[in-house]
């Protein structure tokens, strides 16, 4: 049995990250990772413009009533410069006129007659957004690793990116094990149980960014896994199969991984839930033998697949960012050889609870959890108030 440091960082040491990747239409690009650095070719704004619906004129002449020459719309140029005395009517966006310092806003503004305007206000502000005061020629705006949200595309759409270059999607075959297992449309008869790792993984697989290929319920047979994880390892980058890694008679999972050729890198890691955990690779083919309780197969996939998967991608971060949060009661547990990870659930954003929790099979406790919590080995008790680090789901 390992610990679950070692795991971590025995399965990123496998991984290759894919070096092929594509462009693809912007809106496209969403959830993907960049694959390029993001530089400007423009400067932003690109001309001296307003800020503020408003009157255009210079600072020093305020105190007086203002001649107004001129209206400019945004999108169009001015056709006169600002003398003193004398302002443009200018609209936000619109270009500021030479000779001008300030905007005056409409609502600091009281129309004299149709042809002067006054300040009203109690101090003028600039209210003019200076050439390139946003980004300028050849900055670098985003850099690549990111996983690319709304704001990105906004950024890439600001700066001409209408194809950007994304990492390849790693491919992900999932198979789940057990002649237990049914598909969810089925109702289970005696003995039987609904297979919900299955989708799970696919949706798991989805949300790290990855293409799943969903391989059907195997059977606990030596010859139906060793034909499905055969070809499942030919077809994808990445193999997550769950159930047949415990000490039971028809568990032949490790066997059949062998068997193909696959090198075990461990096959227990003192976590839990998640104990029999095992990692194989082939070549640059990973392969993971996830536990078959719901539970235990979730929190593995989310704290050793996930990573690999974005790490395949050329993903700079690798695991969601903690949130720091005190414990709103006390937790205790009795033995402290394994890593205990705990679903929690974060209230009203300032404190942490433990979720009613059954154990590896309990998924429905995830239902109501927002994160986990990761307890050491060695420590059994974490007191009501203490800060701890929650990894958010
Ligand atoms: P195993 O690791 O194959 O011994 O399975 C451990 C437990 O997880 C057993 O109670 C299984 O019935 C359950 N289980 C295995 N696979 C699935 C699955 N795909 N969906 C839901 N439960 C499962
Ligand atoms: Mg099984």
């Amino acid at each position: 049995m390992i610990r679950f440091e070692e795991a971590y960082a025995l399965v990123l040491s496998r991984v290759v990250t894919i070096q092929k990747p594509e462009r693809v239409l912007l809106l496209e690009s969403l959830h993907r990772v960049l694959a390029e650095d993001i530089v400007s070719d423009i400067n932003m704004p690109p001309f001296r413009k307003s800020a503020v619906d408003g009157f255009a004129c210079r600072m020093s002449d305020l105190r007086m009533p203002l001649k107004i020459v001129e209206t400019i719309a945004a999108g169009s140029l001015p056709t006169m410069q600002v003398e003193p005395g004398t302002c443009a009517k200018i609209m936000t966006g619109a270009p500021i006129p030479l000779g001008a310092d300030c905007v005056l806003p409409v609502e600091d503004t009281r129309l004299a007659d149709d042809l002067y305007v006054e300040f009203t206000g109690m101090e003028a502000k600039k209210n003019i957004c200076e050439l390139g005061e946003d980004i300028r020629i050849g900055d670098v705006s985003i850099n690549k690793g990111i996983i690319i949200g709304p704001q990105h595309i906004a950024i890439m759409a600001a700066l001409g990116y209408h194809q950007p270059l994304v990492a390849t999607q790693p491919r992900v075959g999932i198979l789940p094990t057990g002649d237990e297992l049914v598909e969810p449309n089925i109702k289970p008869l005696g003995g039987q149980i609904r297979n919900s790792n299955g989708y799970q993984l696919v949706a798991q697989t989805k949300a790290a960014g990855a293409l799943p290929s969903y391989y059907g319920i195997v059977s606990d047979s030596k010859d139906a896994t060793y034909e499905v994880l055969a070809k499942a390892i030919a077809e994808n980058e990445v193999v997550t199969l769950t159930g047949g890694v415990s000490m039971g008679d028809y568990d032949y999972v490790p066997e059949i991984m062998e068997k193909l050729g696959v090198t075990i890198h461990f096959s227990s890691v003192a976590v839990q839930p998640g104990k029999p955990t095992t990692f194989g690779t082939l070549d640059n083919k990973l392969v993971f033998g996830l536990p078959g309780n719901p539970v235990s197969a979730f929190i593995q996939f989310e704290l050793l697949v996930k990573p690999a998967i974005r790490k395949l991608m050329g993903c700079k971060q690798l695991n969601p960012t903690a949130i720091r949060l005190p414990l709103a009661e006390d937790y205790r547990r009795n033995r402290a050889e394994r890593m205990a990870l705990v679903p929690v659930k974060i209230i009203a954003g300032s404190a942490v609870l433990p979720v009613e929790f059954h154990g590896s099979a309990h998924i429905f406790a995830l239902g109501n959890a927002d994160g986990i919590i990761a307890v050491p080995i060695g420590t059994t008790k974490i007191d009501k108030g203490e800060i701890v680090d929650v990894r958010p789901l």
